[in-house]
């Protein structure tokens, strides 16, 4: 490991030339972008989300959550940046990396997937066929009655 600390810089863009050493955190893209800290030079690119990377910024250091594993790069390397510091994490075996990518494509589906309808919308839905409206009357319909019923209660 040849950086094991990072400064950061806030910008729009990532420069297209890389300084070793920082992590350059793009807010408007959500994107953290850095150069490889093994020191191979490769970029590293961790996306934030709900799936993907959390930032912590205390005020003077960041630290990124997952871990930050390279597999798909030649070095391999597998680091934690935690307050501004690099730790070492053990390399990922092909299991970890194969259970790592189900993970994170299983994640992604369900968090962005439309058709998925949380329970509490379901649970609405159900409540909204127990006020006496017709299963056949779609969701929208029996959502617009919850409403008004909500809104006459409202009134009371
Ligand atoms: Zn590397």
């Amino acid at each position: 490991m040849r950086h094991t600390r990072l400064e950061h810089r806030f910008v729009k863009h990532a420069p297209d030339l890389l300084e070793p050493g920082i992590l350059y955190i793009s807010m408007e893209y959500c994107t953290v972008t850095h150069s490889c800290c093994c020191g191979c030079g490769e970029e590293v690119v961790t996306p934030l989300g709900p799936t993907d990377w959390k930032l912590t910024f205390d005020g003077e250091t960041i630290s990124l959550w997952p871990s930050v594993g390279n597999w798909t790069l030649k070095c391999r390397s597998h680091y934690i940046i935690d307050h501004g510091r690099v730790l070492k994490a053990p390399p990922l075996t092909k299991r970890q990396i194969a259970a790592e990518q189900r993970r994170n494509g299983s994640a992604k589906a369900s968090h962005y997937n439309p058709d998925k309808v949380p329970d509490r919308i379901e649970a609405v839905s159900d409540a909204a066929a127990s006020l006496g409206t017709s299963s056949q009357s779609g969701a929208l319909n029996r959502w617009s009655k919850v409403k008004e019923w909500i809104r006459k209660r409202w009134r009371r």
